[in-house]
């Protein structure tokens, strides 16, 4: 999964970032991001990649323990 072409920029509104992963729009809106993308795949840059990582696995983990770096 996931793979995309160069130069694709990232769906997510206000953010002109190269897209690093594209994940189901839906997806992408249930974590809280919104998505300006029509299709059912949004493109994803590696900084909201990592806020749809944490916001999607939140329930499982207290990875709050470890913020201190
Ligand atoms: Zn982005």
């Amino acid at each position: 999964m996931g793979r995309i072409e160069k130069g694709v920029k990232c769906s997510v509104s206000g953010c002109g970032r190269e897209a690093a992963r594209s994940i189901s729009a839906n997806k992408v809106k249930a974590a809280g991001l919104s998505v300006s993308s029509k299709e059912k795949r949004a493109f994803i840059c590696r900084e909201h990649y990592k806020e749809y990582k944490k916001k999607t696995k939140k329930d499982k983990t207290l990875e709050k323990w470890r913020w201190g770096h």
